[in-house]
């Protein structure tokens, strides 16, 4: 176990989690920037800040609006140890995007 290469963690998630991480890995998580790349029509803002670009780095490391959740989910940077790291810090990492992306649909709905 202890041998194992920081990436290879990935293999004891399920097929589902093992999907977001590896999408969230590329920067091709389904958030406003990447959106954007796809359809121009998408705004390129985080909907929780509203003055960031919403990339997977902000969301992960940067966005003000999920401080806390971040001290409570996930390590320090750099964004290594958020998605190369063991299989339960990858598992806490799956958390807070679902939490974040809860939270951004409520935040959504806040500012209609
Ligand atoms: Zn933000």
């Amino acid at each position: 176990m202890n041998s194992l290469k920081p990436n290879e963690n990935i293999r004891y998630l399920s097929r589902k989690e093992k999907a977001t991480i590896s999408r969230l890995r590329p920067q091709h998580a389904p958030l406003k920037y990447h959106l954007n790349r796809i359809n121009p029509q998408y705004p390129l803002m985080c909907p929780l800040c509203n003055d960031q670009f919403e990339t997977t780095n902000h969301l992960l490391l940067h966005c003000p609006k999920l401080d806390n959740l971040r001290q409570d989910l996930l390590p320090p940077t750099p964004i290594t140890n958020i998605l190369y790291s063991t299989t339960d810090q990858l598992k806490n990492t799956l958390k807070f995007y679902h939490m974040a992306m809860g939270g951004r649909a409520n935040a959504h709905r806040l500012l209609d």
